[in-house]
């Protein structure tokens, strides 16, 4: 994908996670000049986006509007992955397991939206699905196109892509701890400022604090423990055609598995150990949470019970308080050059694509003098920027 005829316009994007990489993509594919900050390495371990895999699907349960607007997202990330020409999302299909009738309502939901669904009923759902202990009664509501992406060759391989690009500047380890909505500015860490014409605050969960007192509305952070276990190769066959499984009935509703392949693990969660909590912390699973998890693991899937290594990590995101949705919002006046991606709401991965398209097609006013770092204690070059 080449870069766009040259716009002049200067965008200052903070956090090099999914959204703020796919968004400097976008905006160079349009022919901005752009600057990427990160507080850690480029990417960044430590970001929610650097997993190995994370889930897109169209169907939200009870939302039309949602559903139509995810219904050709794995169409965006096929297109992504033409470009970046490197294999980046699994059609493995997402099962929904849970009773019937809500299958069925589901299903006409999906149906209503163009997203192709498929019921399986309770005898076929044990047949396809042998390897697996799933609750009795319970019929099965296939996804097909959905699947999963490789999260973190995703970030490799767009980091790749912008440094081939010479109007993007990457700039790791550059904590921004003070941001100026009005300016369109930045302070780091250690004094110095940057500026451009359009800011994107990209900062995943880390976002609450950096911009305490500018979000329009409360959100929440959650912290989320996954268990992973490592592929045993005799159980390769059975998980070549295992869709993503997520439960909404049973003892274990609120569970959901990722089949192993690809270089990645066998990856298992649930609501149940997700919590909110008041601040970013370990990223180390209590134990009580990892004991959570083994069982989880052992009831669904009984083969697990052989000797694999697992291990767990948790992980933080941040939802709007009100709706547990994603906050995508400017920040400061109406005319605001400065806008925030402030919250996923848990699902900030599939809709990347989405947010970089409408970020970058913003309009800003009229561009300014180039972005650069100044060295702290020196004055702004242009008026109403922020003096150190
Ligand atoms: C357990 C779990 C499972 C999930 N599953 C799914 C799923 O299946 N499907 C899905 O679509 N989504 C899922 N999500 C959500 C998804 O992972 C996130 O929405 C998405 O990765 C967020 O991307 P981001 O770029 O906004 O933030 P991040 O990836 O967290 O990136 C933020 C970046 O900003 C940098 N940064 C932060 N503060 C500063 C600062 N002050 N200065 C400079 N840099 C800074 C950080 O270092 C980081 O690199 C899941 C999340 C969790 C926790």
């Amino acid at each position: 994908m080449p870069a766009g005829t040259p716009t002049g316009r200067r965008v200052l994007i903070v956090g090099a996670g999914v959204v703020g990489l796919l968004t400097a993509m976008e905006c160079v594919r349009r022919g901005d000049d752009v600057t990427v900050l990160d507080q850690g390495p480029i990417p960044n371990p430590a970001a929610a986006s650097f997993d190995q895999n994370r889930v897109v699907r169209a169907l939200h349960p009870g939302d039309p509007t949602a559903t139509r607007a995810a219904a050709d997202l794995h169409g965006r990330w096929l297109e992504l992955e033409r470009h970046l020409a490197t294999p980046l999302f699994r059609r493995l299909g997402v099962l929904l397991v849970q009773p019937a009738a809500e299958a069925l309502g589901d299903l006409r939901l999906m149906r209503a939206a163009g997203v192709d669904g498929e019921m399986l009923g309770p005898k076929q759902l044990r047949q396809r699905l042998a390897h697996l202990r799933l609750p009795a009664r319970a019929a099965g509501l296939l996804e097909p196109e959905a699947g999963v992406l490789l999260a973190r060759r995703v970030l490799t391989a767009t980091t790749r892509w912008l440094r081939q690009h010479g109007s993007v500047r990457l700039l790791p380890y550059r904590a921004v701890v003070e941001v100026d909505p009005a300016a369109a500015a930045v302070t780091l860490a250690g004094g110095s400022t940057l500026a451009g014409d359009l800011l994107f605050v990209a900062a995943g969960a880390w976002s609450r604090s950096l911009l305490a007192g500018l979000l329009p509305a409360p959100v929440t952070l959650y912290r989320q423990s996954v268990l992973y276990r490592r592929p045993d190769p005799a159980e390769s066959t059975a998980w070549g055609a295992t869709p993503v499984v997520v439960l909404r009935t049973g003892p274990h509703a609120g569970g959901w598995l990722l089949p192993p392949g690809a270089g990645t693990d066998l990856k298992v969660s649930t609501h149940a150990v997700c919590r909110p909590v008041e601040r970013l912390g370990s990223r180390r699973t209590p134990p009580s949470r990892r004991r959570a998890l083994d069982h989880l693991l052992r009831s669904i899937v009984p083969g697990a019970a052989a000797p694999a290594p697992t291990e767990t990590h948790d992980c933080y995101y941040l939802a709007d308080r009100a709706t547990g949705g994603a906050v995508l919002t400017r920040l400061g006046s109406s005319s605001s050059p400065t806008w925030a991606y402030a919250a996923c709401g848990g699902g900030g991965f599939k809709t990347a694509p989405l947010i970089a398209r409408e970020v970058a097609g913003l309009r800003a006013p009229p561009p300014r003098p180039p972005v650069r770092a100044r060295p702290p204690g020196r004055a702004a070059a242009t008026p109403g920027r922020r003096t150190t």
